[in-house]
């Protein structure tokens, strides 16, 4: 029997283990290939000769990844550390541990320069924010780059700095240092600074919950930057009534929302919160629903979540937890169980690979024959790191040509759409690292202190 009742939440994962994932000599290394105009022109020619190849197929692919990577991995030596999140599409998590890389969730992706000080070099495939966390932590001897800058986490392109900091100031000028900000994992290093300075902490969906009680137990008013789901999730989890949360919409609207301008009742509903929730969301984790909970129980699946799903599915599940709990929820099963997973539909993939070489069936939540579903939904804008990101970053770095658009630093803000970049003097820079450095390690003593 799988476990049913009270949500087991997710433990801390303190080290990065190897995932298990296995490449499949049959199995395709990349479900679709991006257009070439996609490619910063340093990286065109690299993805002109991907793109040339007859098949995505181990035996086409590898070879033409060995004759770049195996040479610029001789060069770079042990001083280089390949990462992936298990969210990235394309096969690139298992060409990463394939080249000797580690594949975990934001958390302990963000911890590997504290935890590797002889490591110099990350390339980093996954989203900007999680590269940027991995920097804030870094050594000034350590760099970390990005193999595709333009991919982001469309629930951070929705609480980017300058939407998130008018609204921040115009809620301190009503409740002045009642108020303190928690940032989730997900947010840009300046949001995370905002929560340094404001003396809050950064959050993880693995820890959301002790830090939020943390916040509270303070006595202070808590800004949830973002997202609205995990938010209300905690809230459900430490005991927040429904009357003491309020939304803040997210995106533009966010930052020009006009206290003045809010009705009354309103207000008085803003000022009775303890708990603010930014209004951003990730669309992947928003595409399941009630009947596809009741669809997978009905065939005798369990249901796991991440706790980026909506309340009315997370109180459904029979678990919810975060990427790493997942994986290892469903990977320690017995043989002959089955779980419905809800989550990013690459990782919901892998793991089926993974769990099926040891008889645990899994299927993803929304991959029901129900009319108007997304099924299996990745999370597009990682999938924007594919082979020829990794190729190209690789063998310009081992040449000493690595383009800086690909370099990571504290406070670099991205347009994910254009690629276009921000970058902070050196000042900004320290102080960005500074105070997001406060926000994370609180996060850290916060969760560890048990
Ligand atoms: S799956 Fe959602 S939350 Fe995670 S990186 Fe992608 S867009 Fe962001």
């Amino acid at each position: 029997m799988e476990p049913t009742g009270p949500q087991p939440r997710s433990k801390i994962d303190r080290s990065i283990r190897p995932s298990g994932i296995v490449l499949q000599p049959d199995i395709p290394i990349c479900q679709t290939d991006l257009p070439l105009d996609w490619y910063q022109e340093e990286f065109k020619p690299y993805a002109e000769e991907y793109l040339s190849l007859g098949d995505r197929k181990p035996e086409t692919v590898l070879p033409w990844m060995d004759s770049y990577i195996c040479p610029a991995l001789e060069k770079l030596g042990p001083e280089l550390m390949l990462l992936a999140h298990y969210y990235m599409g394309g096969e690139v998590v298992k060409l990463v541990e394939r080249y000797g890389g580690h594949v975990g969730d934001s958390y302990a992706l963000a911890r590997q320069s504290i935890l590797h000080p002889e490591r110099k070099i990350f390339v980093e495939s996954a989203v900007h924010f999680m590269a940027e966390a991995i920097a804030l932590l870094a050594a000034p001897d350590q760099r970390v780059y990005i193999t595709n800058p333009k991919s982001g986490c469309t629930m951070e392109m929705m609480a980017k700095e300058f939407m998130v900091t008018p609204a921040f100031e115009k809620l301190q000028s009503r409740y002045g240092d009642d108020l303190v900000v928690v940032a989730y994992m997900n947010t840009s290093g300046r949001l995370k600074a905002l929560a340094g300075q404001s003396g809050g902490a950064v959050c993880t969906s693995s820890n959301a919950s002790k830090v939020v009680r943390w916040a509270r137990a303070q006595g202070r008013r808590i800004l949830f930057v973002p997202d609205e789901h995990l938010g209300r999730n905690v809230a459900a989890e430490v005991g927040i009534p429904e009357d003491r949360i309020f939304l803040w919409p997210g995106g533009h609207e966010g930052s020009e929302l006009l206290l003045e301008e809010l009705p009354k009742q309103v207000l008085a509903q803003l000022d009775r919160a303890e708990l603010i929730l930014w209004g951003s969301f990730c669309g992947v984790h928003t595409i399941f629903s009630a009947e596809h909970v009741a669809y997978w129980r009905e065939r005798g699946f369990s249901v796991v979540v991440h706790p980026e799903c909506p309340r009315e599915i997370v109180d459904l599940a029979d678990a919810s937890g975060s990427t790493s709990f997942l994986w290892k929820h469903v990977l320690d099963a017995p043989a002959g169980s089955s779980f419905a997973v809800g989550t990013e539909g690459h990782f919901v993939r892998n793991l089926r690979e993974q769990a099926g070489q040891r008889g645990v069936a899994v299927q993803h939540l929304a991959d029901v024959p129900l009319p108007g579903d997304n099924r299996e939904c990745g999370c597009a804008t990682m999938s924007r790191n594919d082979p020829p990101h990794l190729v190209a970053m690789l063998d310009l770095l081992g040449k000493g040509e690595a383009p800086d658009l690909n370099r990571v630093l504290p406070g670099d803000m991205v347009d994910e759409v254009s690629g276009w970049r921000e970058r902070l003097d050196e000042k900004g820079r320290a102080g960005v690292a500074a105070n997001a450095r406060l926000a994370l390690e609180r996060m850290i003593e916060i969760t560890e202190v048990e």
